[in-house]
């Protein structure tokens, strides 16, 4: 009997380890696991914490958990991991300064754009009106070249009557072209007066803009200052837990479960910017990612 016994250990010693060899994920699942599934060579995973800070429920997080894990599904046509509340390796969301951090610099950011968008739209305004000034102004050139001439014509008119003998009417008919003159002087001097006046407000306007301008390098450049970047590990992968510290959304907190998950299969760093394998998560297409051949051959070298 006890002969029975040692023969069954030793061979589920060695198909373990036979296993272990084959699918490098298998030795992060519980023993009791590895004996009550001895065929599944899928990581067993679960949620174990999520900080309420993070506004993510735990299905939302295992909602996610399962996009992160369908990325290895869809890029090698095999399930690597499967959820099981009872895992040994579990996934905890910890809120910490890190993420109070990534959260200010994002307000930051948030309203820097902001300011950035009215600065665009007060620029719009100022070039329209521009436009119209300028509009303005050749129309009143051209009122002026036209009464310039009316008062050229009056006084060749005039110059050409004093030379005949004049009567009463044609008195009377100069004095009213006069006054007619007169009047259109006063009308467009005023018009003149206007448009300066809207010249002096528009360089007003155009010198609030600039100091607008001023304020925005100054905010750009104590943002940079204040939020210069810094490497720190958004997750680590300890071997028997995912702890995740920092996510910007839920497409990035995907990536970063994939990344780690990567982690747990076995692989290591890629220098290649857009893989998943990446150390930075920074070029990779957080919407839509795809594993990379970068990717694929780090697991098949593991
Ligand atoms: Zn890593």
């Amino acid at each position: 009997m006890i002969r029975i016994v040692f023969i069954c250990l030793t061979l589920f010693i060695l198909w373990s380890g036979y296993q272990s060899y084959q699918h490098p994920q298998l030795k992060f699942n519980s023993l009791l696991d590895r004996i009550t599934h001895p065929f599944d060579t899928r990581l067993r995973y679960r949620i174990a914490e999520v900080d309420p800070r993070f506004k993510l429920s735990v299905e939302q997080v295992k909602e996610i958990s399962q996009q992160a894990t369908q990325i290895w599904n869809d890029g090698t046509g095999k399930e690597y991991f499967v959820y099981d509340p009872n895992a040994q390796l579990s996934i905890h969301l910890i809120y910490d300064e890190r993420q109070i951090e990534s959260e200010l610099r994002r307000q930051h950011l948030t309203e820097l754009d902001a300011n950035q968008q009215q600065w665009r739209n007060k620029k719009k305004q100022l070039d329209q009106i521009e436009q119209t000034m300028m509009q303005n102004k050749q129309s009143l050139n051209l009122k002026r070249q036209q009464l310039d001439q009316q008062i050229q014509h009056y006084n060749q008119e005039q110059h050409a009557a004093r030379l005949k003998p004049s009567s009463t009417a044609h008195q009377q008919y100069f004095q009213q072209r006069q006054q007619v003159l007169q009047q259109n002087i006063e009308l467009l001097k005023q018009e003149i007066a206007q448009y300066n006046q809207k010249v002096i407000e528009l360089n007003q306007k155009v010198d609030e803009l600039n100091a607008l301008d001023q304020q925005l390098s100054t905010s750009v450049s104590q943002y940079k200052q204040r939020f210069q970047p810094h490497l720190f590990h958004k997750g680590l992968f300890n071997g028997k837990q995912i702890l995740i510290y920092e996510l910007e959304s839920k497409d990035d907190l995907k990536l970063t479960l994939a990344h780690e998950f990567g982690h747990a299969l076995g692989l290591k760093h890629s220098d290649d910017p857009h893989a998943l394998m990446h150390p930075i998560m920074k070029d990779q297409n957080a919407a839509h990612f795809r594993l990379t051949p970068a990717d694929l051959n780090l697991l098949l070298a593991r």
